[in-house]
């Protein structure tokens, strides 16, 4: 158990030593009504200027950087993570903090746009808060999740409820402890407290404008279809399955290392995670040789390459999907230290095409290994889940690689690399079919959160338009020249 419910009081847990961190009460219909009233009398933060906006998110950076060691030993209570997984999560939060303010700056200025033909028109985009933005994140980067989706929708001018995993909240309720002591704004921050109830009460509330939701494809949908009933809009950042494909002439040793960091980090629990690799069958054996002697020098443990697992009723899934691949193929190990919470690096070779491990999101260190010979069929396997978020490519002929990108259903492909597109900001990050709709990050996903208003000013108001009622009939000829003159 990382966190247990009880008597409307959370209580959150060390997931190795079960040790209880802290506990809080689980917030209300009223809390979460007056987070909502509060948010909604905030119209200062809704009616700074833009640069405002962007100098108050830097200002959160760096008291982001002040309190480092206080957010390492927080992510570290609650997740048990390695201190490099730990790292790279606070190294990759800061970059993107840093970036997607600049980003914002350009991306959410009034934009001006060609009026065409008509020329007496002035066109342009303005890109408006929505009002209120339920922010509501998953239990596997605490740091990461919560505070990017909660700062693209300020940079956006809206107010944020977050409403963090009720496995891992304690990274978030720092977050908001530091907004508050940097910045003036409390109320256009705040954060709730509970599980899916209070997150449901979120997406229920007719008062909450967007809702951006990362977790769990099942949790996805149900937020889909209560989104439904009154078109809120909802940007939903599911799970995945996010393929590797391995070309005969790829470089192997690259190809290898890739595939352990992108599946094992973080010890697989990343929505980007590679958890599935397609061997061209020529350079199978050699990609296969040269895994399983690296695979043994990877460890799990407390304080190893692959930290602890998160959350018990994910580590018991990741358990299930070896145990029943364990029955029919061959499968390959790193070592472990001893522990419940610890899964061995995992490698199943070749596995049917019934397993549990190629149908569903397995999200732990548990990668498998395929062979392939023809492109339409690797393809056709590579949908198979119904899963799109990421996938990597390696080779060097770059037709073919061009060919695999075009058809392969992702939002993100990485080309001889895993993982690192996360990091830059100014890419729009999301999945196709199951892994979410919509998009965060870059220009695309700061605009999604935003009313996107359309506006057209008459240049000359003294002018009477030639269409109008009461036009003379030359208007219809000239219509009828310009039909055949322009558009040919
Ligand atoms: P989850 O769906 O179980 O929970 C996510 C959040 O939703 C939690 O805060 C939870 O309390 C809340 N929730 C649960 N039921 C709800 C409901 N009915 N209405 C509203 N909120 C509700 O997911 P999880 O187990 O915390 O996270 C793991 C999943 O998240 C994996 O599938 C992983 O791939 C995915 N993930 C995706 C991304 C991405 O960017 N695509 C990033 C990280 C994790």
């Amino acid at each position: 158990m990382s966190a247990y419910i009880e008597n409307n009081t959370l209580s959150v847990l060390n997931p190795i030593t079960k040790e209880t961190i802290d506990s809080f009460s689980i917030s209300s219909k009223e809390d979460i009504n007056k987070a909502i009233s509060n948010a909604a009398n905030d119209k200062i933060w809704r009616n700074l200027s833009l640069s405002k906006r962007c100098y108050n998110i830097n200002k959160l950076r760096k008291a982001l950087v002040k309190n480092k060691d206080l957010i390492h030993k927080t992510l570290k209570a609650e997740t048990g993570k390695p201190d490099f997984d730990i790292l790279i999560e606070i190294f990759t939060t800061l970059e993107h903090l840093k970036e997607i303010s600049k980003i914002a700056r350009k991306a959410l200025k009034p934009s001006s746009r060609n009026s065409g033909l008509m020329k007496i028109k002035k066109a342009y985009v303005k890109y408006e808060p929505l009002g209120i933005a339920g922010v509501i994140s998953p239990w596997n980067y605490p740091l990461a999740t919560p505070i990017t989706s909660s700062v693209e929708a300020l940079l956006a001018g809206n107010s944020v409820i977050l409403k963090p995993s009720e496995h891992t909240p304690l990274t978030s309720i720092l977050i908001k402890k530091i907004w508050d002591e940097t910045s003036d704004f409390k109320n256009s921050f705040q954060i709730i407290m509970g599980g899916g109830e209070v997150g449901q009460m979120m997406v229920e509330s007719e008062d909450i404008d967007i809702i951006c939701f990362t977790g769990s494809t099942a949790v996805g949908k149900k937020i889909a279809l209560a989104c439904a009933r009154t078109l809120k809009p909802h940007i939903l950042e599911l799970g995945g399955k996010d393929p590797m494909i391995v070309l005969k002439d790829a470089n192997i040793n690259r190809s290898v290392e890739s595939a352990l960091f992108g599946g094992m980090s973080n010890a697989g629990q990343t929505c980007i995670s590679t958890e599935e690799v397609f061997i061209e069958d020529c350079v199978y054996n050699e990609f296969l040789e040269k895994i399983s002697l690296r695979i043994k020098d990877l460890k799990s443990g407390d304080s190893s390459d692959l930290g602890s697992m998160i959350m018990p009723e994910n580590t018991n899934k990741v358990k299930d999907h070896i145990k029943e691949a364990e029955t029919v193929c061959n499968i390959l190990r790193g070592s472990t230290d001893d522990g419940e919470m610890f899964i061995p690096p995992t490698l199943v070779l070749e596995p049917t095409e019934d397993l549990q491990i190629v149908n569903e999101e397995t999200f732990g260190p548990v990668m498998s290994l395929r062979k392939f010979s023809n492109e339409d069929e690797l393809i056709e396997k590579v949908h198979k889940t119904g899963y799109g978020l990421s996938a990597s490519i390696f080779g060097k002929n770059k037709y073919r690689i061009d060919n695999i990108v075009k058809n392969i259903k992702t939002g993100n492909v990485s080309v001889n690399d895993v993982l690192t597109h996360y990091g830059i900001a100014s890419i729009p990050f999301g999945g196709e079919g199951l892994s979410g709709v919509g998009r965060m990050h870059g220009k695309e996903g700061l605009r999604s959160l935003c009313r996107i208003k359309s506006v057209v000013e008459n240049r000359f108001n003294f002018i009477k338009e030639m269409w109008w009622f009461g036009r003379s009939k030359k208007i219809e000829k000239l219509l009828e020249k310009a039909i055949k003159l322009l558009y040919r």
